[in-house]
């Protein structure tokens, strides 16, 4: 497995990996790998004969009192994991390798950015998309993977790929959960014991939501409510929880299907977000 930190080390190594028409897929992540991260090595393992995985904490993603600092890094043990996992090639630059140049310019998101998590995160998506437009760049892999846990996310992630016209094929993965239920997450790890039992009450709202859709419920309001019902007996704080068309990533009075149960919570310290898709 090659490990390469600097530009010059990424470009002698995919001369290495590309020769003879080789399909590339590429996994971004911020490390603090799991089996989330694992399954989306796999699955581009599955569907390309080289795979590239980023491991790269962006600041530009997050707020200015948002938890960069204290985002869990764990390089060693990421690395075994990918080697384990037979990647090819590991990239983790610095953040002056990847911000070395300024950052005068940057990928404005659109207005779906401004809502959601982008409601709560302001600039959150600008940075997440101006990232991956770099690591698109600088891999310039075939396919490249992203799980459905980020909906919002993956939503912006396919407009990024095909409005800007980046010749890549964006592929997405399914939610890796715990037996409970709670979509695995490197911020799991900061939940206290009594956190992590209440955490679930999250998956079990949207499963409720989502047990409404498929009794043909398609009022909106009332499917917030009977979810929001999940959260407050459990006492946690929701920032939105809530239904959207998967073609628009909007809320609308009467659900649009597909649609996908979208929701985020605080317990404690700890910001956690999920969804779940629903199609008839
Ligand atoms: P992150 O390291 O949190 O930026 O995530 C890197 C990639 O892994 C993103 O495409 C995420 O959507 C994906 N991912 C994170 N958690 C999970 C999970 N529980 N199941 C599947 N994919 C995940």
């Amino acid at each position: 497995m090659i490990v390469a930190r600097h530009r010059q080390e990424l470009e002698a190594g995919l001369g290495r990996l590309r020769w003879g028409g080789e399909r590339v897929g590429f996994v971004p992540t911020m490390g603090a790998l799991h089996e989330g991260h694992l399954s989306l090595v796999r699955l581009a393992r599955e569907q390309c004969s080289r795979v590239i995985v980023s491991i790269f904490v962006n600041p530009t993603q997050f707020g200015p009192h948002e938890d960069f600092s204290r985002y869990p890094r764990t390089p060693e043990k990421d690395l075994e994991l990918l080697k384990s996992a037979q990647v090819d090639l590991v990239w983790t630059p610095t953040v002056s390798e990847m911000y070395g140049q300024g950052e005068m310019i940057s990928i404005e998101p659109g207005p779906v950015a401004t809502t959601f998590e982008g409601a709560v995160r302001p600039g959150h998506f600008r940075g997440v998309l101006t990232v991956v437009a770099k690591l698109f760049h600088q891999v310039r892999p075939d396919v490249a993977l992203f799980g459905e846990k980020d909906a919002q996310q993956l939503f912006l992630i396919r407009k990024l790929a095909s409005e800007l016209q980046f010749p890549v094929e964006i592929i997405a993965g399914k939610t890796v959960r715990e037996a409970d239920g709670l979509a695995k997450s490197s911020r799991n790890v900061f939940l206290k014991q009594s956190e992590r039992t209440t955490a679930t009450a999250l998956y079990r709202a949207l499963s409720a939501g989502h047990a409404m859709l498929a009794n043909k419920e398609r009022e909106t309001s009332k499917i917030e409510q009977a979810m929001a019902q999940v959260t407050a007996a459990e006492g946690i704080d929701v920032d939105y929880l809530t239904v959207v068309s998967e073609a628009s990533f909007a809320r609308e009075e009467f659900v649009a299907v597909p649609a996908r149960l979208i929701g985020a919570v605080r317990l404690g310290s700890v910001r956690l977000i999920d969804n779940i898709s629903y199609s008839a």
